[in-house]
């Protein structure tokens, strides 16, 4: 999963890839959107954190995060030295789901080839997931976020720090931020080189539930 251009070429190819995913059609959700929420942020980042999928604010703006969910990432991000220009943020899907539901397996089919080749052209040392939804999907597992998180996973050539959404921080307890803010003192471990090595990715249990037969594969 790497690209060997160099990061102006990366970039333009970005830039097209945004220009084609703003007139996307290939799911239902391009007939209820108001902009394609393709992603922002810096196109050479060492941290490409991905969230679920545009909220109403995301929705009416074209950019992710904007809302308080946006501002508590800002929050979390400066308490590591980081500010949203450093990083580049994106989400499973490009377009808002009416009423905010979960993006459906179909739509989450016709959109992952853009996440893909964001991950490719930006290639960012760590991709981190916000949420169970992004965390299930690029760890291919059944794990819940409360029992993946606080680990940093081989994946791709590259690592993945999978934590809370911060929405679950806002309407959760103290906890729930508590353990983002050491999640998120993994991301600055990995970026200042003290962490290089951890788990694999996570595997199914083996004798736990069938896994979600909807489980999707963001590599197939
Ligand atoms: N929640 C998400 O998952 N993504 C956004 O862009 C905003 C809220």
């Amino acid at each position: 999963m790497t690209d060997a251009r160099p990061a102006a070429e990366r970039v333009g190819a970005l830039e097209i890839l945004a220009s084609e995913a703003n007139v996307c059609t290939r799911c239902r959700l391009s007939e209820t959107r108001t902009n394609v929420v393709f992603g922002s942020g810096n196109p050479d980042a060492d941290v490409m954190f991905v969230g679920e999928g545009p909220g109403q604010q995301e929705d009416e703006q074209g950019l992710p995060f904007v809302g308080r969910s946006g501002q508590l990432l800002e929050q979390l991000l400066g308490e590591i030295g980081l500010t949203r220009g450093d990083v580049y943020i994106a989400n499973v899907v490009k377009c808002r789901p009416p009423k905010n539901r979960d993006p459906r397996p179909d739509e989450i089919d016709a959109c992952k080839g853009y996440l893909r080749t964001q991950l490719e052209l930006i290639q960012p040392m760590v991709a981190v997931t916000l949420g169970n939804f992004a965390s299930k999907l690029l760890l291919r597992t059944d794990k819940g976020i409360t029992r993946l998180r606080g680990n940093a996973y081989e994946w791709w050539g590259r690592l993945l720090v999978p934590t809370f959404h911060p929405a679950a921080a806002l309407r959760g307890s103290a906890r729930v931020l508590d353990e983002m803010r050491e999640d998120f003192q993994i991301i600055r471990a990995v970026i200042d080189g003290k962490l290089t090595r951890r788990p694999e990715e996570p595997a199914n249990e083996p004798e736990g539930p069938d896994p979600d037969p909807e489980q999707l594969d963001l590599f197939n």
